[in-house]
């Protein structure tokens, strides 16, 4: 199994929550975000991500007549 490469995730990282102890660590983003119903912050457009509503609403109604 290939390792994590924390430092080319932290590369591309577009959460601006900078003091997150878990970018880089995207299993743990996406399962922590998962488990209370959201989504990681690299899933939305910058400015929906700054205002770190990661909700699933905020989600469908930002892609809902995008896709
Ligand atoms: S999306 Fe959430 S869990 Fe992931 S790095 Fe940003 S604040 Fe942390």
């Amino acid at each position: 199994m290939k390792e994590c490469n924390i430092e080319e995730n932290l590369k591309n990282c577009k959460c601006t929550y900078t003091s997150c102890g878990k970018r880089g660590r995207c299993c743990e983003c996406l399962r922590s975000h998962w488990r209370s119903g959201e989504l990681p912050g690299c899933l939305f457009p910058s400015e929906i991500e700054k205002t770190y509503d990661r909700s699933l609403k905020a989600f469908i109604d930002y892609y809902k007549d995008r896709v």
